[in-house]
């Protein structure tokens, strides 16, 4: 099959979703996005993401070389290292999170803080004609010579291939690989942002600036980073994105078993922002006092909780004309910091792979099942990856 003559059709416009719909343009695929949401901008996208030297790699692969390097500079200042410290903020020696690099080899392989928001608008940057809002996959058909995609608002669209890029609670999943729901790991993540004006100084928080911080208290942590940026980047007459304004802000996400939170079964999931704010306050009554003023600081209503769930294992399973990416296919929990990387890596391997097939005049399945060969392999390193990361930071003196 001929690049021109291919169309594929990509649910999600998710990093994952994004990234592999910029591949695909790169190498003259048509393509086409259909996102739930109703606008690039309608949901709250959570706050920092850690871009490491996977994802930048994916990234610099499918996007253009402006875009790419509107990315790296629409980043936040790197952090200067890592703080490993104890709950009073003593240092804490002997424990790690091995997904994690301490050291980078050089400046241009250090891992990147991105703010969510931002790079959704650098990765839609060149394809808003093929992204399109308020369409809500309800389920598919697959035929001999393509796939039909049925929408909630009553529409179809046809295409020759159909990637679920469509997140944890994927319907396109359901329907391709029936039975392989992630499952429930039993802990939680509540995340949020303080304002650093009121930070800087006032309650001796010093510590927690320049660097990540990872805070070890029994069965829980916190991971902290300082996101500053350049104005500059976002103003750039250079580039025609017109960007949602990012204020600096104090990214905290915090990790543990529902049972350490002393939250039983679901709970934690019809807690509103109030309860969370309470939630968060009283795990860390004992703690430190600038890690609580983090706390303090922290608008209620910047706060979010979501359970964290996991793939079980990727199996193997017969090539056809559907195919999952990201969080569809290997959610895992973001204790290792390699979700969105590892989705980033499945897009760029994917485009890689069709654009292939279609040089080598392979059909589609070819490009498709070279790409799932691929991807189970480093998706279940990442997964295990991850498992061990959780481990490292909700035990007690375990470490990874
Ligand atoms: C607190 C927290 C911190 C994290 N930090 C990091 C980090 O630092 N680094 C990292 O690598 N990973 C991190 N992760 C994990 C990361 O967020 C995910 O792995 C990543 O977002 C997965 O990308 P995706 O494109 O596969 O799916 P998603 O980002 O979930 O995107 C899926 C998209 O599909 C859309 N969609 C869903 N259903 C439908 C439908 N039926 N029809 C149409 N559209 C649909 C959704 O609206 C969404 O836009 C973190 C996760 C959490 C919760």
């Amino acid at each position: 099959m001929r690049a021109e003559a291919l169309r594929v059709a990509i649910v999600g416009a998710g990093p994952g979703g994004l990234c592999l719909a910029q591949g695909l343009k790169k190498r003259g695929i048509r393509f086409d996005v259909f996102e739930r949401d109703h606008a690039a901008n309608g949901r709250t996208q959570g706050y920092r993401i850690r871009i490491d030297h996977t994802g930048q790699k994916a990234l610099a692969a499918c996007l253009p070389k402006a875009s790419y390097a509107l990315f790296q500079h629409t980043c936040a200042t790197p952090a200067a290292g890592v703080n490993v410290l104890d709950a009073q903020l003593r240092d804490v020696s002997g424990r790690w999170v091995s997904a994690w690099r301490k050291t980078p080899s050089d400046a241009d392989d250090a891992d990147r803080c991105a703010h969510r928001q931002t790079m959704r608008e650098v990765l839609m940057h060149g394809i808003e004609p093929n992204v399109q809002f308020g369409k809500a996959l309800s389920h598919y058909e697959e035929g001999p010579d393509g796939v039909t995609l049925y929408f909630t608002d009553g529409s179809t669209r046809a295409a020759d291939a159909l990637i679920g890029a469509d997140g944890i609670h994927s319907v396109v999943r359901r329907q391709r690989l029936p039975g392989h729901d992630p499952v429930d790991t039993g802990s939680i993540c509540i995340y949020g942002k303080a304002r650093p004006e009121q930070l800087v100084g006032a309650f001796g928080t010093e510590a927690l600036h320049g660097k990540t911080s990872i805070v070890f208290a029994d069965g829980m942590s916190v991971i902290m980073d300082a996101m500053s940026f350049d104005p500059s980047a976002f103003e750039s007459s250079e580039s025609s994105v017109r960007f949602t304004r990012v204020d600096d802000y104090f990214y905290w996400a915090l990790m543990g078993t529902r049972a350490a939170f002393g939250l039983a079964g679901d709970e934690s999931l019809s807690l509103g922002r109030e309860d969370i704010n309470t939630l968060v306050g009283q795990s860390a009554a004992s703690w430190a006092s600038p890690l609580r003023a983090v706390f303090e600081c922290s608008d209620a209503g910047s706060m979010a909780i979501a359970s964290v769930h996991q793939a079980a294992s990727i199996t193997s399973w017969e090539p056809n004309r559907v195919t999952l990416l990201g969080d569809a296919v290997h959610a895992m929990s973001p204790a290792g910091g390699l979700g969105a990387n590892t989705a980033l890596q499945d897009a760029s391997v994917l485009a890689e792979c069709l654009a292939d097939a279609c040089s080598d005049e392979a059909s589609v399945l070819t490009g498709i099942s070279r790409y799932e060969v691929a991807m189970r392999s480093y998706g279940a390193n990442a997964l295990a990856a991850s498992e061990s990361s959780a481990r490292a930071l909700f035990d007690v003196g375990g470490g990874a």
